[in-house]
């Protein structure tokens, strides 16, 4: 499959997907809080999706011979990078890193968003991840621009991480989206930069810098999808559906 390229009609569907999206994921985040189950933030997930007219985009996801993943959300907890199962038994915790990642389809188009979250108050390491984070996509979207090359986005993002004394994680990537969630290309979160495929207006990537506190290296626990740090730090985790434009990156998940 190659890379599609969205007409601009379509992303606008994509735009409306995205509203939805960053919409349902604000009060997720709202919701947030020490004592706070992360079945229960899945259940509200489910019922906003509904209330939308939109389908979960992950419940029932299966790749390579997984079982189906059982949430509508992820919800990743401290050293727990991504994929992280919902359950009435995982209660969030004051200084907790909760990386909550979510995604819709509606009308046959795809959103992918994610946010980490501090659980009350947090370490000053944990605040600082958790920023770090959340700067490096910035940094990677706005390397997202026509004639920059694949890599480039992750060359910027790994830039900024290492800079800080974090590292990036390397067994999972971003992703072209669209009638898929997972479309081509991979977007890496590492370089070298000056490599991959060139950006192209009407491409439309999900980018999503995971950054670990400690080794890049991650492992699968026997649930068959959480992936934890394989040093037990923590990680943390932020996405957004980016459309590239002539005029530079759009982000389409956000709510207005
Ligand atoms: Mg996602
Ligand atoms: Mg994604």
């Amino acid at each position: 499959m190659g890379v599609m390229r969205k007409s601009a009609a379509e992303i606008e569907r994509m735009r409306e997907t995205g509203r939805v999206v960053a919409r349902i994921l604000q009060e997720i985040a709202a919701a947030v809080r020490p004592g706070v189950s992360t079945g229960e933030l899945d259940e509200m997930a489910e019922e906003l999706v509904r209330k939308h007219g939109a389908k979960p985009a992950f419940k029932g996801y299966s790749q390579g011979g997984k079982v189906p993943f059982p949430g509508v959300i992820c919800a990743s907890i401290n050293d727990e990078v991504v994929h992280g199962i919902p359950s009435r038994k995982r209660i969030l915790r004051e200084g907790d890193v909760f990386s909550v990642d979510f995604g819709v389809v509606l009308d046959g188009w795809y959103g992918d968003s994610a946010i980490t979250l501090p659980v009350g108050r947090v370490s000053e390491k944990a605040a600082r991840l958790i920023e770090v984070t959340r700067r490096a996509l910035e940094i990677g979207i706005q390397a997202a621009i026509p004639g920059n090359r694949i890599y480039d986005i992750g060359a910027a993002i790994q830039a900024h991480v290492e800079s800080h004394g974090f590292s990036v994680v390397r067994d999972f990537v971003g992703h072209g989206i669209g009638r898929r969630l997972h479309e081509d290309p991979q977007v890496p979160n590492y370089g070298p930069g000056g490599k991959g495929i060139r950006l192209k207006p009407g491409m439309v990537l999900a980018i999503e810098p995971m950054v670990n506190e400690g080794t890049w290296e991650v492992e699968e626990l026997e649930d068959g999808w959480t992936a934890v740090t394989a040093d037990r730090k923590l990680s943390a985790h932020f996405e957004h559906t980016v459309a590239i434009t002539e005029d530079g990156p759009e982000i389409l998940t956000l709510p207005d």
